[in-house]
């Protein structure tokens, strides 16, 4: 199982990048949503909620496949051999995640750039990158990270920038920020930090069109 060192904050976590691979127990997760249901003082019974816990285990299974997924499985076949070395940027990535904390949605955008060195990854990899990893439990900078760092190691690149703006439910319906609060994260390795011109340029080529832009 492959594992990959990330450094946060002055620490380095090992972070497994691939999930368990563990199917999801569909019967284990209705019985306990009928138990929440009962827990919040509702009847499981009722006409509208009766096919509700096997929806929401299906639904939970849905939005958790990134455990399910390979890394090295979804990139099989998908690297290029090339001469060019000019950024490569996909912008504006729709992702859906789920904060580990509370278990409700954050979603945004993801932008990716990166220098290649030698090899690119066939476009249409990409989002599938982001899914694997926004389809877990989540928080959004380890989500930043993760997608950073598996493309810098995957593809060799000689820099890999990631930003994620991300709207999270948690911190919305809470009233704990204020509505239109977006958070934003970046992850920047290689040429994307050490280099502050070729992280201006990513920066300027992703600036157009953040979440909620009605352009
Ligand atoms: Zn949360």
């Amino acid at each position: 199982m492959a594992k990959q060192v990330v450094k946060r904050r002055g620490q380095r976590q090992v972070e497994d990048v691939n999930g368990s691979g563990k199917p999801v127990d569909l019967d284990v997760l209705q019985s306990l949503v009928t138990e929440m249901l009962l827990a919040l003082g509702e009847k499981p019974g009722r006409n509208g909620l009766v096919k509700t816990p096997e929806r929401v285990a299906k639904a939970l299974a849905f939005m958790t496949q990134g455990y399910q997924r390979d890394i090295d499985h979804l990139l099989n076949d998908a690297l290029f051999p090339i001469e060019y070395d000019e950024m490569v940027i996909v912008k504006d990535l729709d992702f859906f995640s789920m904060c580990e904390h509370h278990l409700l949605p954050f979603y945004g955008k993801v932008h990716v750039g990166y220098l290649p060195n030698k090899k690119v990854v066939g476009l249409s990899k990409i989002p599938r990158i982001v899914d694997t990893f926004a389809r877990r439990l989540q928080v959004q900078e380890r989500l930043t990270v993760q997608i950073a760092e598996t493309l810098k190691a995957k593809l060799n690149a000689h820099g890999v920038g990631v930003v994620v703006e991300a709207r999270h439910l948690c911190m919305m319906m809470r009233g704990v920020e204020k509505q239109n609060t977006i958070a934003v994260t970046s992850s920047m390795l290689g040429a994307f930090r050490s280099q502050p011109q070729t992280r201006l340029e990513f920066l300027k080529l992703i600036r157009r069109g953040s979440v909620g832009d009605s352009d």
